[in-house]
């Protein structure tokens, strides 16, 4: 690694800063309010690249890894998009076109990836269903061959973007769990069509985040050719595996993106807002919390970019993605927290913004891995049982 700042990093870090001055707190302030996606935000970020970043430049894409992408969400995030920083990223733009690109056909990458990098494709993520959340290998989603077809049953659930979405890559069993030996083995993944008429998608009303909606999916008889697998029958569970790595450190990005967000809007309101005849930051009491919550928040980007960077050398990065996460995510919630506390009763108001990060920033500690089970896999690494 190397801490050299170079000037494709400089680029990426000011094209993102331009991008989040234009699409700034009022914009996702509106856009929560109305419940409407931001078509224009997605747009700009193809216009801007990003979408593109980790596509190989054959593919129309600018073919940088994930260190390039950690430091675009943050900054989307920290310079006044919050959330959308991330979110309007991680699942196409993050895990689809790294899973298409590393385990894609010839002929599916030719198919999508152009298309990622243009914005002209937004896909979903189906893993989760009603009975497996935490627990990824209980999913019962259903693909049954058929001739040189496979026919999808089941329920997905909390699917982001399945209501707009071109494409879901879905997590099926193609051999039941009570079939196989492991029970990583037997799962296989889709590239779904999802204007497909045996596809219903009902969106679950949320805490935050309304700026895009996230859904119950239900799948009745689908019909996917076999040439839609993405990677090899039976064997999916490694290519998803390479996909969450990339989504943990985007969601790593968000945490300390939401939360330097929130540190600096409450720092300029610290120094401007007096009580008792003196600027409310001038108080310890007010700034060390913020303070302590900052530094934390820049040894988890260093974590983070620690993590992005064995991901991009093909390096087992499990632990150091998980620690970015669980840190970025723990220091992010208490930057926000502490920037509410400094606004007083004004933070509870939705004109200054805090309150929706502090909605916004929750969601990353429930998913897309539970801080639980992210320390879960951090203690096993260090050598205590398995717990689960
Ligand atoms: C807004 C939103 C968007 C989402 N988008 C998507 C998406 O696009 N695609 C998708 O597939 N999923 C999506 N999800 C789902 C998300 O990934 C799951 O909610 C998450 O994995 C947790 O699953 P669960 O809700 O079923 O919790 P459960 O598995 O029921 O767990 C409940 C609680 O118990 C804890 N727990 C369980 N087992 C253990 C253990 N062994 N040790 C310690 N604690 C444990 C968990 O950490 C959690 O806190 C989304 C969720 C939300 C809220």
């Amino acid at each position: 690694m190397n801490f050299e700042s170079t000037q494709e990093r400089e680029m990426i870090r000011q094209t993102a800063a331009d991008v989040a001055a234009e699409y700034g707190p009022e914009h996702w302030r509106e856009k929560e309010r109305a419940g409407e996606f931001s078509e224009a935000f997605w747009a700009e970020l193809a216009d801007a690249g990003f979408h593109g970043l980790l596509i190989p430049e054959e593919y129309e894409g600018a073919g940088m890894g994930m260190q390039e992408m950690g430091l675009a969400m943050e900054t989307l995030c920290a310079e006044g998009c919050g959330m959308a920083g991330t979110w309007y990223l991680v699942l196409t733009a993050g895990m689809a076109a790294v899973g298409i690109r590393e385990y894609g056909t010839e002929a599916q990458k030719e198919t999508y990836l152009p298309d990622i990098a243009n914005g002209k494709r937004n896909f979903s993520i189906g893993i989760t269903e009603p009975e497996a959340g935490t627990n990824t290998l209980n999913v019962a989603t259903k693909a049954e061959r058929d001739g040189d077809e496979f026919v999808l049953n089941g329920q997905k659930a909390w699917i982001t973007f399945s209501d707009r979405a071109e494409n879901m890559i879905i997590v099926t069993r193609t051999t039941p769990r009570e079939e196989v030996d492991r029970g990583t083995d037997g799962i296989s993944l889709f590239i779904v069509d999802m204007d497909d008429p045996n596809i219903d998608v009902s969106p679950i009303e949320k805490h935050g985040i309304n700026y895009s909606k996230s859904c119950e999916v239900f799948l009745e008889n689908v019909r996917v050719p076999a040439e839609n697998i993405l990677g090899d029958e039976d064997d999916g569970w490694w290519v998803l595996v390479d996909m969450l790595n990339p989504e943990r450190i985007g969601f790593a990005a968000a945490g300390t993106g939401i939360g330097k967000l929130a540190a600096n809007t409450a720092i300029e309101y610290a120094n401007e807002r007096e009580v008792f005849d003196a600027p409310i930051g001038s108080h310890q009491g007010v700034s060390f919390p913020i303070t302590k919550a900052y530094a934390q928040m820049e040894t988890a980007a260093l974590m983070r970019e620690k993590a992005a960077w064995r991901y991009d050398q093909g390096e087992e990065c499990g632990y150091e993605t998980n620690v970015a996460k669980a840190t970025a995510v723990a220091a992010g919630i208490e930057a926000v927290k502490q920037s509410m506390q400094a606004f007083g009763g004004w933070g509870y108001a939705t004109e200054y913004d805090v309150e929706r990060w502090w909605r916004e920033i929750n969601l990353t500690r429930l998913a897309p891995v539970s801080q639980q089970m992210a320390y879960n896999h951090i203690s096993q690494q260090l050598g205590f049982p398995k717990s689960y």
